[in-house]
């Protein structure tokens, strides 16, 4: 072991602003030189240009990954309850197998958390619990939130068909999976609303906080727009309680400037995929994705399941290679969401979540890092499981 040798980082933001410095500085020169710093031009800019890319009739700026959730769901309370709030007894289906702020949102929002298991190979939400759940009456269920977790689709065929069903709404968390498709839609697309994070590290990554709502729904789309704006259509006509949550000006002229190479990274993010599960194809103790093949995975996180996940997160670290554990906790482990969810299981345990939960480890997933890192990350945890 070499101690002053650099560590491989998760992601090296500096190289990929290297890589597209001159229209960076030019966004930012562009920005200071107009100097209208809320809701400025790159910002409605953005918003088209997105909504183009995705195939939506709407986007939204919003100033985060966890207001694009909270405003989607409060926006589905006005439309469909003609409540500012959820209430308390109105559920909403999900995953415990993600980022805090997914439920969170549906807590701030009102309503009340149901948490179903995942599928063992996939990590996302389980259809047939779903089903499950709905079976054993479900009546106060109004909508289902799927997370495309680690950047690869759920099954978007069920979860709308399932939803038309019941007519439920259907909220999709897309903040690790800008630009990745189920069949030929792209994600954020398909359910009522898609809510994507713009957090640096997401695949699509700002330079602070940021996020959009993609609707194909006007009266959401223009729900959203009030609660980003205080709730109002101008400042002396205020219909809700909003937010200020605007997408600041700066973030949407470099997001612009991201925007331009999201396909090219994502592309690369495929490509050390195939290349990490190429080189774990003989080892039986590392577990590498499963690609679902009507998804188009982006690969936000490339995550692999291990026997001794935390020595091996310990081994990584000491030679070099950095690596991360999402999620260790399952959400319904977190007082707060303890204390206001309700847990789908046998006997309330949610056996695919534990599984992930302990066995779970995401490699270095650098859309700029070179074949040569690549293959040290293969050798080395080659080396750790022997
Ligand atoms: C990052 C993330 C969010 C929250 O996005 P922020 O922009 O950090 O508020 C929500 N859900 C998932 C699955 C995420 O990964």
């Amino acid at each position: 072991m070499n101690n002053t040798q650099i560590k491989i980082p998760m992601l090296d933001l500096k190289l990929e602003y290297d890589y597209m410095k001159g229209e960076i500085d030019s966004a930012i020169q562009k920005c200071l030189a107009h100097q209208r710093w809320v809701l400025g031009p790159e910002v409605g800019e953005l918003e088209e240009k997105i909504a183009d890319y995705l195939g939506a009739k709407h986007c939204m700026g919003v100033s985060s990954g966890t207001d694009a959730l909270l405003l989607s769901l409060r926006a589905l309370a006005i439309k469909t309850k003609g409540k500012e709030f959820f209430d308390k007894s109105d559920e909403i289906i999900t995953t415990p197998f993600t980022f805090n702020a997914t439920a969170g949102a549906i807590l701030l929002a009102g309503a009340t958390p149901v948490f179903v298991d995942i599928d063992a190979e996939s990590y996302n939400i389980s259809i047939a619990e779903i089903k499950r759940y709905l079976e054993t009456g479900g009546l106060n269920v109004v909508g289902i939130m799927p997370v495309h977790i680690y950047g690869q689709a759920c099954d978007m065929d069920e979860i709308t068909r399932i939803a038309e069903e019941r007519e439920l709404f259907v909220v999709e968390d897309t903040a690790q999976a800008f630009g990745g498709k189920w069949k030929e839609q792209k994600l954020g697309t398909i359910g009522t609303a898609g809510c994507f994070s713009f957090f640096p590290s997401k695949n699509l990554g700002g330079f602070g906080d940021g996020g959009m709502v993609s609707t194909n729904d006007d009266e959401v789309a223009s729900n959203v727009r009030m609660l980003l704006q205080h709730g109002g259509k101008s400042k002396h006509e205020i219909n809700h309680i909003g937010y200020n949550a605007r997408l600041d000006t700066f973030q949407a002229a470099l997001l612009l400037v991201k925007l331009k190479y999201i396909d090219r990274f994502n592309e690369k993010r495929r490509a050390i995929a195939e290349m990490y599960s190429e080189g774990f194809k003989d080892v039986g103790s590392v577990i590498t994705p499963t690609a679902v093949p009507e998804a188009f995975h982006v690969y936000h996180q490339y995550t692999v399941k291990i026997k001794n996940r935390d020595a091996a997160n310990e081994y990584l670290n000491k030679n070099n290679v950095s690596n991360m554990v999402y999620y260790s906790l399952p959400l319904y482990r977190m007082k707060v969401f303890s204390d206001n969810c309700k847990i789908f299981g046998n006997n309330g345990l949610l056996e695919n979540v534990e599984g992930a939960c302990s066995s779970v480890l995401s490699l270095p997933m650098e859309p700029l890092q070179n074949e040569e890192t690549t293959k040290t990350i293969i050798e080395t945890l080659k080396r750790f499981v022997g």
